[in-house]
């Protein structure tokens, strides 16, 4: 893999080497086209923002992830969902699961991967700005390229330079990853609904891989002091000890980002160039996660440029976008979010079928929501205090170390 900047021509430059990037630009490397990644960090790996959870869809139809190795992923069959007051009901689908990952490996891999079809991939070389010549586009020390991909995250600076629609909406998160803690179910996704700690989103404990997760998103003014998501992590490790005791451990790795929620951003593409992932705003406003739609609509884009550059259709500037999700639903769910969340409502109906149906919908996607659940895999309703629960993680068996939180 290249590290120095390139200055060659090239039939497409993406900009950002993480999950929309590398897979749009694997498969334009895969059909024979020379593609460039530009990528600001020097190793991709480094410094991530993201818990990583990947959803069961994301294995099922994302044939790039195939040979994904086994080590990097741990399975999780299900979810425990926490109301303000610690009361928690668990959800299951069956066969259904998420995968934590160890997320710095997998964007290595996928670097990989890419570099195996045949990418450049140009580390420690930030896209500054590009101008429009007559068949593409001449970015600031990086060579021409016939067409640009905008990967580069929530902030793109692909989108600012081409006076493309930007990410007006976000979530704030923030996220712990420690070694060692024994948690009182290690087999479920924990998530605790707290207006107070987390107003529009809600916290997490990941039991990842070797390592637990845990975090928490939620709206922060827009200029918030540099120690105030520490003071709400302090609170937050504080009301969950009873799940997970944290105490004095020191964290071995702290991330924190934002996450786009208010939609696709409009215009999401000019003349050959467009743009994908969190740089375009496809993450789920309910959900916030975004690394299905970045690997799916990256590799979509990846072969709707190439149709073009191999002359086979029009400009996918034109008509790729129509393909990207609306997320109208989605839209209104965090409009009421937004406005009527209500601790004291959660607290009363966390337990009631109309709240479990509804967190199934948005946890499975549909699955086990209406249809009756195996008896094996009854959506077990455990009104209980959390903190009564006798502690010791369970030991992670075989199967959960075969293979992805949508959060
Ligand atoms: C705290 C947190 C937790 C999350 N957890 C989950 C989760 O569990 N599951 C899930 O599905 N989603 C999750 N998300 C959302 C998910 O991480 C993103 O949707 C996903 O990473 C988007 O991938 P991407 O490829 O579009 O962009 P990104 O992952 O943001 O990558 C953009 C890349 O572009 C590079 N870059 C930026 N600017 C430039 C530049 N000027 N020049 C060169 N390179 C540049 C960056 O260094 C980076 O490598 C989470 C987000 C946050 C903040």
């Amino acid at each position: 893999m290249s590290s120095s900047s390139a200055s060659a021509s090239v039939d497409c430059t993406v900009v950002g080497a993480s999950f929309a990037g590398l897979a749009c630009a694997t498969v334009l490397a895969r059909r024979g086209l020379r593609v460039r990644v530009v990528e600001r960090k020097q190793d991709p790996g480094d410094k991530l923002h993201t818990t990583g959870i990947i959803v069961k869809e994301v294995v099922d139809q994302i044939a790039l992830l195939d040979r994904l190795p086994t080590d990097l992923v741990r399975q999780i069959p299900g979810i425990r969902l926490y109301a303000p007051n610690m009361r928690y009901v668990d959800l299951d689908a069956p066969g259904y699961y998420f995968l934590a990952t160890d997320t710095p490996r997998v964007i290595r891999w996928l670097a990989a991967q890419a570099a195996d079809a045949g990418v450049e991939l140009v580390f420690g070389a930030s896209f500054t700005g590009a101008a429009r010549i007559r068949h593409g586009y001449r970015l600031e020390g990086l060579g021409e390229t016939r067409y640009m991909i905008g990967a580069d995250g929530p902030n793109s600076q692909v989108a600012k330079s081409l006076a493309l629609g930007r990410n007006q909406k976000f979530l704030c998160g923030a996220e712990y990853e420690f070694a060692g803690l024994e948690l009182t179910v290690g087999d479920r996704l924990h998530c605790f609904v707290d207006r107070k700690i987390a107003p529009g989103y809600i916290g997490w404990i990941v039991p990842g891989v070797g390592v637990t997760q845990i975090g928490l998103a939620r709206r922060m003014p827009p200029e918030p002091e540099p120690e105030a998501m520490k003071r709400v992590m302090d609170k937050f490790l504080a009301k969950i000890r009873g799940v997970a005791a944290v105490c004095d451990c020191e964290p071995l790795a702290v991330r924190a980002g934002m996450i786009p929620c208010g939609g696709v951003v409009r215009p999401v593409a000019a003349e050959r160039a467009l743009l994908v992932g969190d740089a375009a705003g496809m993450v789920s406003p309910v959900t916030a996660g975004g690394i299905h739609t970045a690997l799916k609509h990256g590799l979509a884009a990846g072969h709707a440029v190439a149709e073009f550059l191999e002359g086979k259709c029009e400009d996918p500037a034109g008509w790729f976008p129509a393909s990207y999700p609306k997320f109208r639903v989605k839209r209104f769910l965090r409009f009421l979010f937004d406005h009527f969340q209500s601790d004291l409502l959660f607290n009363l109906t966390l337990s009631s079928r109309p709240m479990r149906m509804a967190a199934s919908q948005i946890y499975f996607h549909r699955r086990g929501v209406l249809n009756p659940p195996p008896a094996s895999r009854v959506i077990r309703q455990q009104v209980a205090e959390s903190a009564s629960e006798p502690r010791g993680s369970s030991p992670r068996s075989a199967e959960e170390e075969s293979p992805p939180l949508q959060k």
